[in-house]
Protein backbone atom coordinates (compact mmCIF):
# COMPACT_ATOMS: atom_id res chain seq x y z
CA UNK A 1 0.00 0.00 0.00
CA UNK A 2 1.04 3.22 -0.85
CA UNK A 3 2.17 5.51 2.16
CA UNK A 4 -0.42 8.13 3.51
CA UNK A 5 1.49 11.78 3.14
CA UNK A 6 0.60 14.69 4.74
CA UNK A 7 2.40 17.13 3.06
CA UNK A 8 3.36 20.61 4.70
CA UNK A 9 4.65 23.75 3.18
CA UNK A 10 7.11 25.31 5.59
CA UNK A 11 6.40 25.38 8.92
CA UNK A 12 4.31 26.76 11.47
CA UNK A 13 7.55 28.37 13.30
CA UNK A 14 8.70 30.20 10.18
CA UNK A 15 5.07 32.08 9.99
CA UNK A 16 5.62 32.62 13.64
CA UNK A 17 8.41 34.04 12.96
CA UNK A 18 6.91 36.66 10.86
CA UNK A 19 8.02 35.06 7.32
CA UNK A 20 4.03 35.91 5.88
CA UNK A 21 4.98 36.19 2.11
CA UNK A 22 3.36 33.15 0.24
CA UNK A 23 5.62 31.04 -1.83
CA UNK A 24 3.58 28.33 -3.16
CA UNK A 25 0.98 28.56 -5.57
CA UNK A 26 -2.69 27.22 -4.41
CA UNK A 27 -2.56 25.35 -7.62
CA UNK A 28 0.29 23.18 -6.86
CA UNK A 29 -1.05 23.13 -3.41
CA UNK A 30 -3.28 20.65 -4.38
CA UNK A 31 -1.48 18.28 -6.27
CA UNK A 32 -0.33 17.19 -2.72
CA UNK A 33 -3.63 16.85 -1.23
CA UNK A 34 -7.09 17.83 -0.96
CA UNK A 35 -7.83 18.48 2.86
CA UNK A 36 -6.17 20.86 4.66
CA UNK A 37 -5.59 24.29 6.69
CA UNK A 38 -3.19 27.13 6.15
CA UNK A 39 -2.88 31.12 5.40
CA UNK A 40 -2.93 33.13 2.64
CA UNK A 41 -0.22 35.44 1.66
CA UNK A 42 0.44 38.17 3.81
CA UNK A 43 -1.57 36.04 6.56
CA UNK A 44 -4.59 37.31 4.51
CA UNK A 45 -6.89 35.13 6.33
CA UNK A 46 -7.64 31.35 7.12
CA UNK A 47 -6.62 28.74 4.20
CA UNK A 48 -9.78 25.30 4.33
CA UNK A 49 -9.18 23.27 1.64
CA UNK A 50 -12.27 20.63 1.35
CA UNK A 51 -13.23 18.53 -1.62
CA UNK A 52 -9.88 19.54 -3.68
CA UNK A 53 -10.75 22.90 -3.44
CA UNK A 54 -9.78 26.07 -1.81
CA UNK A 55 -11.29 28.64 0.07
CA UNK A 56 -10.34 31.73 2.09
CA UNK A 57 -12.02 32.79 5.29
CA UNK A 58 -11.39 36.65 6.12
CA UNK A 59 -12.66 38.50 8.65
CA UNK A 60 -14.24 42.16 7.53
CA UNK A 61 -17.14 43.92 9.65
CA UNK A 62 -19.69 41.98 11.16
CA UNK A 63 -19.92 39.09 9.60
CA UNK A 64 -16.68 36.80 8.10
CA UNK A 65 -16.31 36.53 4.23
CA UNK A 66 -15.49 33.18 2.81
CA UNK A 67 -14.57 33.01 -0.97
CA UNK A 68 -13.05 29.90 -3.10
CA UNK A 69 -8.91 31.01 -4.57
CA UNK A 70 -7.94 30.57 -7.44
CA UNK A 71 -4.90 28.44 -8.73
CA UNK A 72 -2.74 31.62 -8.73
CA UNK A 73 -3.11 32.54 -5.03
CA UNK A 74 -0.03 31.73 -2.86
CA UNK A 75 0.53 30.45 0.65
CA UNK A 76 3.47 30.96 2.74
CA UNK A 77 2.47 28.22 5.34
CA UNK A 78 -0.35 25.17 4.18
CA UNK A 79 -0.79 21.46 5.38
CA UNK A 80 -2.52 18.96 3.19
CA UNK A 81 -3.76 15.50 2.73
CA UNK A 82 -5.44 12.86 0.43
CA UNK A 83 -7.19 12.25 3.63
CA UNK A 84 -8.15 8.35 3.88
CA UNK A 85 -10.82 7.69 7.12
CA UNK A 86 -9.26 5.10 9.09
CA UNK A 87 -11.78 5.23 11.54
CA UNK A 88 -15.74 6.83 11.35
CA UNK A 89 -17.95 7.02 13.64
CA UNK A 90 -21.04 8.73 14.08
CA UNK A 91 -21.87 11.13 16.97
CA UNK A 92 -25.22 11.12 18.00
CA UNK A 93 -25.86 13.83 20.41
CA UNK A 94 -24.36 16.92 21.36
CA UNK A 95 -21.01 17.36 22.71
CA UNK A 96 -18.70 19.85 23.39
CA UNK A 97 -15.26 19.85 21.76
CA UNK A 98 -13.25 19.17 24.55
CA UNK A 99 -15.13 15.98 24.68
CA UNK A 100 -15.68 15.12 21.09
CA UNK A 101 -11.84 15.59 21.10
CA UNK A 102 -11.61 12.87 23.77
CA UNK A 103 -13.72 10.65 21.71
CA UNK A 104 -11.78 10.80 19.00
CA UNK A 105 -8.41 10.14 21.10
CA UNK A 106 -10.06 6.85 22.10
CA UNK A 107 -9.48 5.76 18.71
CA UNK A 108 -5.99 6.46 18.15
CA UNK A 109 -3.10 4.17 18.44
CA UNK A 110 -0.52 5.96 20.96
CA UNK A 111 0.00 9.38 20.83
CA UNK A 112 2.88 9.73 18.09
CA UNK A 113 1.39 10.00 14.91
CA UNK A 114 -0.04 12.27 13.15
CA UNK A 115 -3.78 11.77 12.24
CA UNK A 116 -6.17 13.86 9.51
CA UNK A 117 -9.49 15.10 10.87
CA UNK A 118 -12.61 15.41 8.91
CA UNK A 119 -15.76 16.65 11.40
CA UNK A 120 -19.25 16.78 9.26
CA UNK A 121 -22.19 17.54 11.06
CA UNK A 122 -24.88 19.89 12.29
CA UNK A 123 -23.36 22.07 15.48
CA UNK A 124 -25.60 24.15 17.83
CA UNK A 125 -22.43 27.01 18.10
CA UNK A 126 -19.25 27.50 16.30
CA UNK A 127 -16.70 29.97 16.94
CA UNK A 128 -13.63 31.04 14.43
CA UNK A 129 -11.50 33.50 14.36
CA UNK A 130 -9.15 34.79 11.28
CA UNK A 131 -5.42 36.08 11.07
CA UNK A 132 -5.94 39.77 9.79
CA UNK A 133 -3.67 40.36 6.79
CA UNK A 134 -0.29 41.96 7.71
CA UNK A 135 2.43 42.68 5.56
CA UNK A 136 4.81 44.81 7.97
CA UNK A 137 7.53 43.54 10.63
CA UNK A 138 5.13 42.22 13.49
CA UNK A 139 5.73 38.97 14.67
CA UNK A 140 2.21 36.53 14.38
CA UNK A 141 2.54 36.13 18.06
CA UNK A 142 1.37 40.22 17.81
CA UNK A 143 -0.72 39.98 15.07
CA UNK A 144 -2.47 37.15 17.00
CA UNK A 145 -3.64 38.88 19.90
CA UNK A 146 -5.90 41.18 17.30
CA UNK A 147 -8.16 38.90 15.62
CA UNK A 148 -11.52 39.05 14.70
CA UNK A 149 -14.05 35.97 16.33
CA UNK A 150 -17.31 34.93 14.79
CA UNK A 151 -19.54 33.11 16.65
CA UNK A 152 -22.31 31.50 15.09
CA UNK A 153 -25.56 29.31 16.21
CA UNK A 154 -27.16 26.40 14.61
CA UNK A 155 -24.70 25.76 11.08
CA UNK A 156 -24.28 23.22 9.50
CA UNK A 157 -20.78 22.55 8.00
CA UNK A 158 -16.89 20.67 7.78
CA UNK A 159 -14.49 20.87 10.55
CA UNK A 160 -10.82 19.95 8.78
CA UNK A 161 -7.22 19.75 9.72
CA UNK A 162 -4.79 18.22 11.39
CA UNK A 163 -3.80 16.53 14.85
CA UNK A 164 0.33 16.58 15.81
CA UNK A 165 1.77 15.04 18.29
CA UNK A 166 3.97 16.65 20.94
CA UNK A 167 6.65 15.51 19.74
CA UNK A 168 6.45 17.53 16.39
CA UNK A 169 5.48 20.84 18.24
CA UNK A 170 7.78 23.69 16.32
CA UNK A 171 7.26 21.96 12.97
CA UNK A 172 3.00 22.06 13.57
CA UNK A 173 1.30 23.30 16.74
CA UNK A 174 0.59 19.84 19.32
CA UNK A 175 -2.98 18.49 19.32
CA UNK A 176 -5.66 20.28 17.07
CA UNK A 177 -5.28 22.68 13.81
CA UNK A 178 -8.87 22.90 12.61
CA UNK A 179 -10.73 25.02 10.40
CA UNK A 180 -14.41 25.27 9.51
CA UNK A 181 -16.29 26.06 6.45
CA UNK A 182 -19.89 26.26 6.71
CA UNK A 183 -22.27 23.86 3.52
CA UNK A 184 -23.45 26.91 1.83
CA UNK A 185 -19.92 28.50 2.34
CA UNK A 186 -20.66 31.51 3.97
CA UNK A 187 -18.85 31.25 7.64
CA UNK A 188 -15.67 29.63 7.76
CA UNK A 189 -12.27 30.14 10.15
CA UNK A 190 -10.06 28.96 11.96
CA UNK A 191 -11.76 26.60 14.81
CA UNK A 192 -11.73 27.98 18.18
CA UNK A 193 -14.31 26.01 19.71
CA UNK A 194 -18.02 24.65 19.04
CA UNK A 195 -20.83 22.39 20.50
CA UNK A 196 -21.50 19.45 18.11
CA UNK A 197 -25.06 18.48 17.66
CA UNK A 198 -25.07 15.63 15.62
CA UNK A 199 -22.44 14.31 13.01
CA UNK A 200 -19.60 12.24 11.35
CA UNK A 201 -16.42 12.09 12.57
CA UNK A 202 -13.33 10.73 10.41
CA UNK A 203 -9.63 9.92 11.45
CA UNK A 204 -7.21 9.65 9.16
CA UNK A 205 -4.38 7.75 9.62
CA UNK A 206 -0.82 9.42 8.49
CA UNK A 207 1.96 7.25 7.38
CA UNK A 208 4.85 9.94 6.33
CA UNK A 209 5.57 13.81 6.61
CA UNK A 210 5.86 15.46 3.49
CA UNK A 211 7.95 18.39 4.62
CA UNK A 212 8.40 21.09 1.82
CA UNK A 213 11.18 24.17 2.73
CA UNK A 214 10.74 27.47 0.74
CA UNK A 215 14.58 26.88 -1.02
CA UNK A 216 13.93 29.30 -3.11
CA UNK A 217 12.61 32.35 -0.22
CA UNK A 218 15.61 34.84 0.41
CA UNK A 219 13.73 35.27 3.94
CA UNK A 220 13.27 32.15 4.78
CA UNK A 221 16.93 31.15 3.91
CA UNK A 222 19.14 33.93 6.10
CA UNK A 223 16.19 34.13 9.12
CA UNK A 224 17.55 33.86 12.36
CA UNK A 225 15.06 31.93 14.40
CA UNK A 226 14.35 31.99 18.31
CA UNK A 227 12.87 28.17 18.71
CA UNK A 228 12.39 28.54 22.17
CA UNK A 229 10.05 31.99 21.37
CA UNK A 230 8.60 30.27 18.31
CA UNK A 231 7.37 27.65 20.37
CA UNK A 232 6.11 30.08 22.79
CA UNK A 233 3.94 31.90 19.89
CA UNK A 234 3.03 29.43 18.65
CA UNK A 235 1.48 28.01 21.82
CA UNK A 236 -0.29 31.20 22.33
CA UNK A 237 -1.28 31.69 18.62
CA UNK A 238 -2.58 28.69 17.93
ZN1 LIG B 1 -5.48 27.93 11.59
Amino acid sequence: MEPIKLFQYNTLGALMAGLFGGSMTIGELLTHGDMGIGTLDSIDGELIVLDGKAYQAKGSGDQPEVVEVSDDVTVPYAAVIFHQAEVIFRQRFEMTDHELEKRIESYYDGENLFRSIKIHGEFARMRVRMIPKTTSDKTFAEVATHQPEYTIDNVTGTIVGIWTPEIFHGVSVAGYHLHFISDDHTFGGHVMDYVIKHGQVEVGAVDQLDQRFPVQDRQYLFAKFNSEQVKKDIEKSE
